[in-house]
């Protein structure tokens, strides 16, 4: 036993890890206390990765017959293991798309985890069901979709897109037998998707065992209607979804959604809206002028773990009508069989996946605690601080955008400057700790982007980045 474990356990032994103790409590009080510092610390560090060669020499073997005690284990993790992980939700992490969860969110994850909740189905879950399709519903009317549209929080953007998807193909296939037609096309299904969408749709598309027919986006990174309708009517009933990225990762570039959604007219296809990242500007006057068109479509994305302030890993899944995605994705068992005998509202229904953590609730209490308008703010800043980066970076010799940003994401590069300039510098930043910012690279050449979610994220901050680019 290790220090602060050290009281006489009366309990068996094979309860031990479970039974309320002086030990038990002296880990929860260990763990809440760290927690509470991480949580309201003000200089975490950025970090930076090492190797497993010198995290095997720094931590030595942590598990053993004996175990090494909470102390010593909290210690491995706080002193060697968190410093070797990128701090995501750090002001001037700018790469991917960082993590920046409120401190409601965070907090309230812990409370999540101490509840023992599960968020399958409303037998077990109805008081975190109820409130997380609360906010399911909020999130669907601020998207513009009708009464009675909802989902299921699933783990993220990849799961999301592919559920939605599955659901999409299940409709289609069900309309053909419906009309006394093969379930499967002539050539097999298709989905349609802009070039630049994001690589969970080819993801989706190889486990679903269907095609993928990306079509080319303007010059400006927006896929157009004209363009969708061209691959419509060369694929003709093969196509079961058209998928339109609202906000793409690599420039926050919007699809043109209402142009592609007008195509319905003309075309049966379900409309998904991928907006992992990007659908939260939706909640700011700034962003959603961007997004016309998706209340129009039959399922959406967002990942919460982006750009809603919620901690990894969330996304919210909305269809227009959920009745497709409970069709779709019913698991049948004898032993579930009291569970889907009921007309509850059963989360698992909706998505790939049985077993699930009520992942929405820190999102809920966030959102409960602050109100809505709060999050408009934030959103609404990452985005008004992109434009102003944006002019800064148009003002400044030697700096050129790549593309005029819509949402928060701001790319661009510098005159002369190959990859390896770009690796070196960004190496340095990193070496510093001054920031997080990784080259990418569009059409061949390679530049570097700032992705701005956090509401902490200064002006000055970015600036001084910049200035380390002379
Ligand atoms: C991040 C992202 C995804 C994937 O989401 P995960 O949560 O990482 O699985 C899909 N689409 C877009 C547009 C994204 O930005």
């Amino acid at each position: 036993m290790s220090a602060g474990d050290q009281s006489p356990n009366p309990q068996p032994d094979h309860a031990r890890m479970h039974s309320v103790s002086d030990e038990t409590r002296g880990i929860v009080d260990l763990v809440l206390e760290y927690s509470r510092r991480r949580i309201l610390a003000t200089d975490t560090p950025l970090d930076h990765a090492s190797s497993p060669k010198e995290l095997r020499r720094l931590a030595g073997p942590t598990i053993s017959e004996e175990g090494l005690g909470s102390r010593r284990a909290l210690s491995v993790f706080e002193h060697i293991l968190a410093p070797a992980c990128i701090t995501t939700d750090h002001p001037q992490y700018l790469s991917f798309i960082p993590s920046a969860p409120s401190k409601a969110a965070i907090a309230f994850d812990l409370v999540v985890s101490a509840s023992a909740l599960y968020g399958g189905s409303w037998m077990e879950g109805a008081g975190a069901v109820y409130a997380e399709n609360e906010v399911l519903a909020w999130l669907a009317s601020e998207f513009g979709l009708p009464e009675g549209a909802g989902g299921v929080f699933v783990q993220g953007g990849t799961i999301g897109n592919l559920s939605a998807l599955v659901a999409a193909r299940d409709r289609a296939r069900a309309l053909r037998e419906r009309a006394g037609l093969v379930s499967r096309p002539e050539g097999g299904w298709a989905v349609v998707c802009s070039a630049e969408a994001h690589s969970s749709i080819k993801s989706a598309a190889r486990v679903m065992d269907v095609d993928v027919v990306p079509v080319l986006a303007d010059d400006d990174g927006v896929l157009r209607a004209a363009a969708v309708r061209e691959a419509l009517e060369q694929r003709g009933d093969r196509v079961f979804a058209v998928v339109a990225t609202g906000g793409s990762t690599n420039f926050g570039v919007v699809d043109d959604i209402a142009g592609i959604a007008a195509l319905k007219h003309d075309f049966d296809f379900w409309l998904h809206i991928d907006g992992a990242y990007g659908l939260t500007a939706m909640l700011s006057p700034l962003g959603r002028p961007h997004f016309g068109g998706v209340e129009r479509a039959d399922s959406v994305i967002v990942d919460p773990h982006k750009w809603l302030f919620a901690p990894y890993d969330v996304c919210a899944l909305v269809y227009r009508d959920p009745e497709h995605g409970r069709q779709a994705h019913t698991q049948h068992a004898e032993y579930l069989d009291v569970l889907t005998e009921r007309a509850a509202y059963d989360p698992s229904d909706y998505s790939i996946q049985l077993t699930r953590r009520p992942r929405g609730l820190p999102l809920w209490f966030s959102l409960a605690t602050y109100g809505a308008a709060a999050y408009r703010e934030a959103v609404t800043h990452s985005i008004a601080l992109a434009r102003r980066i944006a002019d800064e970076i148009e003002r400044r010799p030697g700096l050129r955008l790549v593309r005029r940003p819509q949402l928060s994401v701001v790319v661009f590069e510098r005159d002369g400057w190959e990859r390896a300039d770009y690796d070196r510098w960004s190496d340095r930043l990193l070496d510093e700790q001054r920031a997080f910012v990784v080259p990418s690279s569009h059409a061949g050449r390679p530049n570097t982007r700032f992705a701005i979610v956090n509401p902490l994220t200064a002006f000055e901050q970015l600036t001084e980045i910049l200035d380390t680019m002379e």
